[in-house]
C-alpha cells in the first residue's frame, strides 16, 4: 500500500512516499523550496540513496506535486511503475478548529473548515489547502486525508482551552487554545509507552517538543489534558524566533516603542524575538547559542538558561496538571540533539523524581531510549519524532475505515 505524504508551506512542498505493506518503509522524499520564487530548488531522494538536486522552473504548488510525480514514476530515479500505485495522500494540515478532533478524509466540508481557520493560522492553512488541491489536480481520484495538528489537542478540558477573556470571544469568535505540533506528540506519548512497555491508556506522559517551534503537552491515557501552544503557535516555550509567554501589555508598550502596526508587531513577537532575539548572535539556532556561550557570551549564556527555565516551569506545572507522571520525553531538533539543553532543564529536579543518567545523556542514537538513572521515579525519554511516518500511518487507517 503505498501513501505519499505531503506538507505544503507557503513557499515549499515536503514529500514522503511510504510502502505500508508491512512495517512503515520510506521509498523517497525531498524537497521543492523557493516555488514561485528565483531559484527553485528541488531535492529529491530515493531509498537506493540516489540523490537528484538541482534548479527547476516551479510556479505554483501544482507543479511542484506534478514534478514530484513526475519523480516518483522517473525510469531511472523513480520507486513507483505507475502513478495508480498510489493509494491514498496524508496532508500536514495544521489547524482544525474545534470539529476536527481526528485525521480525516477531505472532502468539500473539511476544506470549508480548513479554510475558515485562515484568520488563526493565515501562514500555514492557506498553503496546507493549496497543497491538498493541487494534489486533486496531479492524483485525480486518490482520497486525500488531512491529519491536523490541532487534532490531537482537542481531549483538553475546557479549564485548559479557556482563557479569561468574555466568554463571548469563545463563543462567537472561537478563541481559545488549540495546541499544535499534535501529530508528534501523538506520535512521541505512544512511543514512550510503548519503551515503558505499557499501554498508552496506562501511561502519563508529558512530551517536550523542542525544535525550531516548541511546546510541551500533558497526555494522560492516550489523552491530551493541557498544551503549551494556544490559539497560535506563538504562546508558551520561548523558541527560535517566537517570544513564546508574555504579558499581553507588552504588546501594546512595543508597538509605541517601535512605532509598530499590527503586522509589524504579529512579525515582531513571531519572527524576530525567542532565541534570535535574545541571544544576541544573529541566529535563532540553539546550536549557535551554545557555541556562544562555550565561549564566554553572557546573552547567549542567559538565553540557554532563560530557555532551559520555561521548559522547566512546563515540566513542573504538567506534573501538577496530571498528578505525577511515568515518564518525560524529549524529542525535535533541540530535545533529540542537545544534551546540555536537556541537562540544563532538568538540573535539580532529582528532587520531584526527575534523576538524569548524564553519561546515558551524552550517547548518541536514532533510537527512542531511557536517558535517566535506573532508580530515577519518573523515566527520562529522548524519542526521535517522526510526523510523516505517524501521518502516512494515520492515512492509511482512515482510508482503510472508508471502506
Ligand atoms: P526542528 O524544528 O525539529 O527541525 O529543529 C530545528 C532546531 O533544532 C534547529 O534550529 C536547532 O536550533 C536545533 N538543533 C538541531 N541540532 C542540534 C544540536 N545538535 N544541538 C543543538 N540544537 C540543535
Amino acid at each position: 500500500m503505498i501513501v505519499l505524504v505531503i506538507n505544503a508551506g507557503s513557499s515549499s512542498v515536503k514529500f514522503t512516499c511510504f510502502d505500508l505493506k508491512g512495517a512503515p518503509q520510506v521509498l523517497a522524499g525531498g524537497l521543492i523550496e523557493r516555488i514561485g520564487i528565483e531559484g527553485t530548488a528541488m531535492k529529491y531522494t530515493n531509498a537506493k540513496g540516489d540523490v537528484v538536486k538541482g534548479e527547476v522552473p516551479v510556479k505554483d504548488a501544482q507543479e511542484a506535486v506534478r514534478l514530484i510525480a513526475q519523480r516518483l514514476v522517473d525510469p531511472q530515479v523513480g520507486v513507483l511503475k505507475a502513478l495508480g500505485e498510489v493509494k491514498a495522500i496524508g496532508h500536514r494540515v495544521v489547524h482544525g478548529g474545534e470539529s476536527i478532533t481526528d485525521p480525516v478524509l477531505i472532502d468539500a466540508k473539511v476544506k470549508a473548515t480548513i479554510r475558515d481557520c485562515f484568520s488563526i493560522a493565515p501562514l500555514h492553512n492557506p498553503p496546507n489547502l493549496t497543497g491538498i488541491e493541487a494534489c486533486e489536480a496531479v492524483f485525480p481520484g486518490v482520497p486525500n486525508v488531512g491529519v491536523f495538528d490541532t487534532a490531537f489537542h482537542s481531549t483538553m478540558p475546557p479549564s485548559s482551552y479557556l482563557y479569561a477573556l468574555p466568554y463571548d470571544l469563545y463563543t462567537e469568535h472561537k478563541i481559545r487554545r488549540y495546541g499544535f505540533h499534535g501529530t508528534s506528540h501523538a506520535f512521541v506519548s505512544r512511543k514512550a509507552a510503548e519503551i515503558l512497555g505499557r499501554k498508552p491508556a496506562d501511561c502519563k506522559v508529558i512530551v517536550c517538543h523542542l525544535g525550531n517551534g516548541g511546546s510541551v503537552s500533558a497526555v494522560s491515557g492516550g489523552k491530551c489534558l493541557d498544551t503549551s501552544m494556544g490559539l497560535t503557535p506563538l504562546e508558551g516555550l520561548i523558541m527560535g524566533t517566537r517570544c513564546g509567554d508574555i504579558d499581553p501589555a507588552i504588546v501594546w508598550n512595543v508597538m509605541k516603542i517601535k512605532k509598530l502596526d499590527l503586522d509589524g508587531i504579529d512579525a515582531f513577537l513571531n519572527k524576530k524575538s525567542g532565541l534570535l532575539g535574545m541571544g544576541g548572535v544573529n541566529s535563532s539556532d540553539l546550536r549557535d547559542i551554545e557555541a556562544g556561550a562555550q565561549s564566554g557570551n553572557q546573552q547567549c549564556v542567559q538565553a540557554m538558561e532563560a530557555y532551559a527555565y520555561r521548559v522547566k516551569k512546563y515540566i513542573g506545572a504538567y506534573l501538577a496538571t496530571l498528578g505525577g507522571a511515568d515518564a518525560v520525553a524529549f524529542t525535535a531538533g533541540v530535545g533529540e540533539n542537545s544534551a546540555s539543553m536537556r541537562a540544563l532543564i532538568l538540573k535539580g529536579l532529582d528532587g520531584i523524581g526527575l534523576k538524569l543518567d548524564l553519561a546515558k545523556n551524552q550517547e548518541r542514537s536514532d533510537q527512542a531510549r531511557f536517558v535517566s538513572t535506573a532508580d530515577s521515579p519518573i523515566k527520562i525519554a529522548v524519542i526521535p519524532t517522526d510526523e510523516e511516518r505517524e501521518i502516512a500511518t494515520q492515512t492509511l487507517a482512515v482510508v482503510n475505515r472508508g471502506r
